[in-house]
């Protein structure tokens, strides 16, 4: 298991599945696609569209191409913590 990233803040999350341990099977908010309170990732940092997350279960970190570039509405509801500039 790797050591949670410093940059790992909990004001700062995403729902986004982690390829790694898949904690979101048989969840009920994760398979609507809703906030779900304990299936989450932290978002270390982001680069355009192209999210750094890192999974509280099991530590993995990964990158995640969101696609969503221009429409920072649609961002938001992946990601909590981003705030309108
Ligand atoms: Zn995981
Ligand atoms: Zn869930």
């Amino acid at each position: 298991m790797l050591p949670l990233d410093p940059q790992a803040d909990i004001g700062r999350r995403a729902w986004v599945a982690c390829p790694n341990c898949d904690d979101r099977q048989g969840c009920d908010p994760c398979a609507q696609g809703r906030t779900c309170s304990t299936h989450w990732r932290y978002l270390l940092s982001n680069t355009g569209s192209l999210l750094h997350l890192q999974c509280p279960s099991c530590t993995h970190v990964w990158e995640h191409e969101t696609h969503f570039g221009a429409t920072r509405s649609r961002w938001r509801r992946v990601i909590d913590g981003l705030r309108e500039q």
